[in-house]
Order: C-alpha cells, then structure tokens, then sequence
C-alpha cells in the first residue's frame, strides 16, 4: 500500500506536463538558515486575475487513465507506475500545505476514470470539501473533463476559480490520430458550457452582489505542439477560434517532448523551444497588438520563423507600412512597430499631445531604438526608405520578447 508521500511524488510529476496554469519552473533549496524554499513536490506558480503570483500545488487525482491518447505518458498502454489520491487526501495535503504557507492554492487535474462524469465528480468533492467544510479560500484551478455533464461544469465552476478544458492538439484530424477518444466537438461543447454558466453568472452578479460566482478567472485551455506536422498557421487559426468562441483567458502551448518508449507515431526529436516562444509571442501580437493570426504567417510560408520574432517578420514583409511617424501615427499604426510594446504606445500619444518626441525622448521610455530605427521617424530622425528585398529592411537587432519576464518588461518588448 502506497503512502501519502508516495503518491505525491508519482501525481505530482505526472502534472507538470499540463501547463494550463503557468509554471515557473523555479527550484531553490533551503539553506538550514533562512526560512522557506520553492522546491516543494507538485508546487507551481501561477496568477490570479489581480496579477499576484501565487504558488499551488499541481497535482493529478490519478494517472490511472482509460483513454489511449498517444502523446500522453498517462495513457492506458503506459507502462508507468500509477497512484490515484482519494478526494479527502488531496483536501488534507491541500490544507497542509497551505497551513505551512507552501502554497496559496490548487492545480487539480486527473486522468479519466470510469468515465467523465465519474472523473469530474472527484476532482468537484476536492473543491466543494475545501470550500464548504473548511471554508478555504486559496485559488482553486479545476480541469474540467470534456464530455462530463453541463451540472457538473456548473458545480466546478461554483467552487473554482478557474477551470480548464484542454484541446490537446491543433485540429481534429490530430485528435483522430493520436487521441482516439477525444472529439474537438465534445471538447468545443465543454469550453462553450463554461462560457455560457460564466456569462449567465456575471450577469447575476451584475443585478445582486450577493449571487455566487463562477469561474472568476476565467477558463483556459493547453495545447501541444510539435507532436504532428500541424502547422503554426493551423494552430494559430485554433487559438484564434478559441478565443473568439470561447471567451478564452490565454491558450497554453506545450512543445512536444519525446519520452521512452513512445509509440512509433510520435516525432523522435522534441518541437524546438522556440518554437513554443514564437507562438507565445504571435499570440501576444493577436491578443494585444490589433494582429490577425492570418497576417503572422501565409499560405506559402506557414512557420513562424525561429530566428526572429514575428513583428518583425511581419514590418519586413510590409515596408509599404513604413515608417511610421511617431508623432503623428494612430495607436494601430504605433502598435506594430518592432520593439515598441503597448505600455509605451499608449506613453508615447500621452507625451506627444504636449510634445513633439525626438529619439532621445523614445530611449527615456526604454525603448530598444536600434530596433525602431528602421521603422519610424521622429522629428529628429528619417529613416532611408528601404525597398523590399533591400538590406536595409534588417533592423540593428531583432527583438526578442522574455516570456518569463516581469509583465511590464514584457509588454515593453514587442
Ligand atoms: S485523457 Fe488522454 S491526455 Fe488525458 S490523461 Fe488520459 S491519456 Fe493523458
């Protein structure tokens, strides 16, 4: 009989392939004479919809898993050690480690046993026996199993903060291939019934403060990349059906990684980190940036490219847009000039209703010039105006946006 302890360690490590809540992957031991430390089994980070950083323990219910999905380590042909908590040991562990400040919340997921509604039931007695019986109030993110019945979409989404269905790969051609069990529709069908629940919801809230909330952080979904020949284009025509269907909060991409044993269809090598980075960076440019997943990539060239982020691919390809006068340039038109990120659009038309702005005014905001140079002009500087195919298209240094940085610093790079 497996201990506590055990279990932790196996359920544990079998969720950190989910990166539907974000992870920061940080490991720090102790040193005997400090206090604390972020190298506890199955703890994560992850933010709340305010933007604090909070740690949860990210754990499975169980790996023990009746579908046969190929990419997945937890599938019913695996031969892996399995374990599966009750739901009254996650609410214990759940509790103790948020008594001793481990943790501000949980990450709950599970493979699917015995079926869906079965499987959502569990992972919902976690939440309501948190909730109810010990009035926690940490984050709780629940996945919500596709499939599982709409009361119980309902139900999750009364005791957690967010909820998570995951569509898993890029089209429904994937899903046939590799997750024989697994449906877009059916998928589709769960992330719809969240949003529905969420919007009726808010609407009560709007008319009676005192109506319960639901799924307060919204919903989310992962989707691995890099485990069939799905192009960027295609996945990101997904995350941007996903979004506008869906109400989505972010799309998680999750770069294949090849482990032993796996089965013959899968690629051998893992998808290129930068990969994933460049469809961070495109999702990004869709979400805040004005651009259409269509504009990122074309027919004929439907990778993103891995040597250069994806504004300034697009600049390169359009210098008919060029230069963009700073002084003079809508929002939409400033938005896309490489290395101006949209905190400082929105300080550069503040500054310039009182004051026509100059190179150095731009280097004060911490913008990276040499990677505008090419794109604008300000009242002391004109760029030459390239022709296409010319080399001066070439900006001084392509930008490259740190997704683990600080929000501002991010929002600043692109
Ligand atoms: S349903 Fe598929 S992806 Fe999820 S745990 Fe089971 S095998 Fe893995």
């Amino acid at each position: 009989m497996m201990t506590v302890q055990q279990k932790l360690e196996i359920l544990a490590d079998a969720a950190k392939y989910d990166a539907s809540c974000a992870s920061s992957g940080a490991k720090r031991a102790g040193n005997g004479q400090g206090i604390g430390h972020s190298d506890g089994e199955g703890i994560c980070h992850s933010y709340t919809p305010d933007g604090r950083c909070v740690s949860l323990l990210k754990i499975l219910l169980t790996n023990v898993c009746t579908y046969d999905c190929v990419f997945c380590v937890n599938r019913v042909s695996s031969d892996i050690r399995r374990a599966r908590f009750t739901p009254e040991e996650v609410v214990t562990l759940t509790l103790d480690f948020y008594k001793r400040n481990y943790i501000e919340g949980l990450f709950l997921s599970s493979g699917i046993i015995q079926s869906p509604d079965y499987t959502m039931e569990q992972l919902i007695q976690v939440a309501k026996t948190l909730r109810l019986v010990h009035k926690f109030g940490g984050y709780i993110h629940l996945k919500t199993i596709p499939g599982c019945d709409a009361s119980l979409v309902r139900q999750a989404g009364l005791f957690a903060d967010r909820l998570s269905a995951n569509i898993e790969l890029p089209t429904q051609q994937d899903l046939v291939q590799l997750a024989p069990e697994k449906k877009s529709a059916v998928i589709e069908t769960t992330m719809d019934q969240i949003k529905v629940q969420k919007e009726e919801a808010d609407e009560d809230r709007s008319r009676s403060s005192l109506a319960p909330k639901f799924a307060a952080a919204g919903q989310s979904t992962q989707m691995v990349v890099g485990a069939t020949p799905a192009t960027d284009r295609e996945i990101l025509s997904t995350a941007t059906h996903l979004y506008g269907s869906y109400k989505l909060r972010r799309v998680y991409y999750t770069g294949f990684s090849p482990y032993p044993e796996a089965d013959t269809r899968l690629p051998l090598k893992a998808a290129p980190l930068i990969r994933e980075h460049r469809l961070y960076q495109s999702d990004w440019l869709m979400r805040f940036y004005g651009f259409e997943a269509s504009e990122l990539t074309s027919p004929d060239q439907p990778s993103l490219s891995l040597t250069e982020d994806p504004k300034t691919t697009w600049a390169k390809a359009h210098p008919e847009f060029f230069p963009v006068d700073v002084n003079t340039a809508p929002r939409e038109a400033l938005l896309r000039v490489p290395g101006i990120g949209y905190k400082n659009v929105e300080r550069i038309l503040r500054i310039r209703s009182y004051h026509q702005l100059e190179l150095a005014d731009l280097r004060k905001l911490h913008i990276r010039v040499n990677s505008s140079l090419t794109y604008i002009t300000t009242v002391d500087h004109s760029p030459t105006i390239p022709t296409v195919g010319s080399s001066d298209l070439e900006p001084a240094a392509a930008t490259q946006m740190d997704l683990f940085a600080p929000l501002s610093a991010l929002t600043g790079a692109l």
